[in-house]
């Protein structure tokens, strides 16, 4: 598309989605339209052969977290480096839990992401359930608790019905 192609398109997806078309007429682009595809990603066991990743390197998480998570792989990193000679083994440590916690933290994501974002009638099965929840404030702590939120089966049904 050229660059006006995208910008007729974004306008018509932005009125799709709500925007009152009137906000719209007349509307310029005042720089470039981009984005960035905010898919998350992550690497299992960030630990080969004397490398370790640690904050975004290791796994790119999507709800405001990142900075906590990246302070938290090196307080993790550090106290096994601390804690033994052996940094091999203290890295393959490191790469374990980073893998526990990282792995918490996307489940719990990917149920905002599941209340938020699935547009399926699972999607809206899972939002009468939980929007309702949401509203009392009964909502996963993302960005305070993260990867302690609990995140097994009960907790999961408590909050999406499924
Ligand atoms: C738009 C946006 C909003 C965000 N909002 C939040 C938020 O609200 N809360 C939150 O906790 N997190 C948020 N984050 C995520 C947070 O910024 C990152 O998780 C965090 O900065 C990751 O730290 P890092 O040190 O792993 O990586 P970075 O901060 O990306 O640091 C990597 C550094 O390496 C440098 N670098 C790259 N390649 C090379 C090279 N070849 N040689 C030398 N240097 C190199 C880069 O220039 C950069 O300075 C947000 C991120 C974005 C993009």
């Amino acid at each position: 598309l050229s660059g006006s192609g995208r910008l007729k398109d974004f306008f018509r997806f932005s009125v799709e989605s709500g925007v009152p078309a009137d906000w719209l007429a007349g509307a310029v682009a005042r720089g470039p339209l981009a984005s960035f595809e905010g898919a998350a990603r992550w690497v299992e066991h960030p630990y080969r052969e004397g490398v370790v990743l640690v904050g975004d390197a290791a796994g790119d998480p999507s709800f405001g977290c990142g900075l906590s998570l990246t302070l938290r792989d090196v307080r993790v990193l550090s106290d096994e480096l601390l804690a033994t000679e052996d940094w091999h083994t203290a890295a393959r440590r490191y790469a374990a839990e980073h893998d526990r916690y990282f792995g918490a933290l996307h489940t719990v994501e990917s149920w905002m992401t599941a209340i938020f974002f699935d547009l399926s009638p699972e999607g809206d099965r899972i939002r009468a359930h939980a929007l309702p929840l949401l509203a009392q404030g009964k909502r996963p702590d993302i960005t305070g608790v993260g990867p302690d939120t609990v995140t097994d089966d009960a907790a999961r049904i408590a909050l999406l019905g499924v």
